[in-house]
């Protein structure tokens, strides 16, 4: 597959394609805006460019788009659950989400993960490959063609971890953000990163207005190696010091994403430890009853304990929220459609609750 299909091109990469073919300069915006903006999966829709142009292009560009494998609608609140499949027959997984403010789509940036969280299905079979920025284009197109809508956000807090695939990320947000294509304002996007220090230094450069969204899930070493590998090589002093540097540089909050598992992160003791851990910050914090996967034995924590915890942290000066639940009704947990569809396992449509732990 080659690395940059057309989908993952931007209008200047376009336009250099028109100069070298001969084509005037107007042409690259009409395909830019096809490409992008209609989100078409086939050049034959492109109606105001000549069949030879179109057979031409489709023969030296491709358009890797993502097809519907198979979806899930929630009953409850219409969230969708999308089991994507890519040209090369690998499979990806989004979520499409209604809110007051309009459609929410979270998108995977890799097929896998090499991360190794404890309590997420994504990465049990470790990292595929990385995404290109048009296959995380396509995941957009697909639900907005699917579901007749148009996405106005977007998470990448589905499957891999995005700053592990850098430059196809960054690749994306510009295209998301291209007014001749999706224009989805950079406010309106977050990204969400298990703590890979470097690469966070390297957004920080970027100095975009993107939300950045860290899953933090424990408030001390130890405890946060044990559950997170990332956690042994980039520990709490570095994430929390370049997180204090980010966001001073972008003026942007940070946010923290925290799974409450019971009796591992969810005791009183976590919950100071936490409140001290980002005290002074511009953050906000996310609780989340964690998810209970079949790959992992951890379970939820319950009520109570989940209101003295965000009690204890409020009490504290922490901005806190306990995030709700969509599509509690559907499979959706981050990783679990394609490791059933990879190993032929039934997926029924009344399954476990629905929150992926970084969302
Ligand atoms: S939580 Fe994110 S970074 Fe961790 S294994 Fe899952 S997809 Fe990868």
């Amino acid at each position: 597959m080659s690395d940059i299909d057309i989908k993952s091109m931007t209008l200047q990469e376009i336009t250099d394609v028109c100069i070298s073919l001969g084509l005037p300069k107007f042409r690259a915006g009409q395909i830019f805006r096809w490409i992008q903006q209609i989100g078409v999966s086939s050049y034959d829709e492109m109606t105001d460019i000549s069949k030879q142009l179109r057979l031409q292009l489709s023969e030296s560009y491709p358009i890797h788009g993502c097809e519907v494998e198979q979806k899930f609608v929630s009953k409850l609140d219409g969230t969708v659950k999308y089991l994507f499949r890519l040209c090369d027959g690998n499979f990806i997984e989004s979520v499409l989400m209604k809110y007051k403010y309009g459609y929410t789509l979270c998108i995977s940036s890799q097929v896998g993960c090499r991360m190794g969280c404890m309590f997420c299905a994504s990465t049990k079979n470790g990292c595929v490959r990385s995404l290109t920025a048009g296959e995380m284009i396509g995941q957009i197109h697909a639900a907005q063609r699917d579901a007749g809508v148009r996405v106005s956000h977007v998470v990448i807090m589905g499957m891999g971890e995005p700053l592990d695939n850098f430059d196809n990320a960054m690749r994306f947000l510009s295209l998301a953000g291209d007014e001749n294509g999706l224009n989805i304002g950079m406010r309106n996007i977050s990204l969400s990163t298990c703590g890979i220090v470097p690469r966070m230094y390297d957004l920080m450069e970027k100095n975009l207005q993107i939300t950045l969204s860290v899953s933090l899930h424990a408030p001390e070493n130890e405890l946060r190696s044990k559950i997170m590998p990332v956690n042994r090589k980039y520990p709490l002093n570095d994430l929390m010091k370049v997180c204090r540097e980010y966001a001073k540089k972008t003026s942007r909050r940070i946010s923290f994403e925290y799974a409450m598992i019971s009796g591992l992160n969810d005791t009183d003791e976590c919950a100071y430890k936490l409140a001290e851990l980002v005290r002074g910050m511009l953050c906000h914090v996310n609780l989340i009853p964690a998810n209970e996967i079949e790959e992992s034995t951890y379970k939820r924590s319950g009520e109570k304990t989940l209101r003295t915890f965000c009690d204890i942290l409020r009490s504290r000066g922490v901005n806190v929220t306990v995030r709700r639940s969509l599509g509690s009704d559907i499979d959706a947990s981050c990783g679990q459609l394609r490791s059933r569809r990879e190993n032929n396992t039934p997926t029924g449509g009344e399954i476990n609750e629905n929150i992926c732990q970084k969302r």
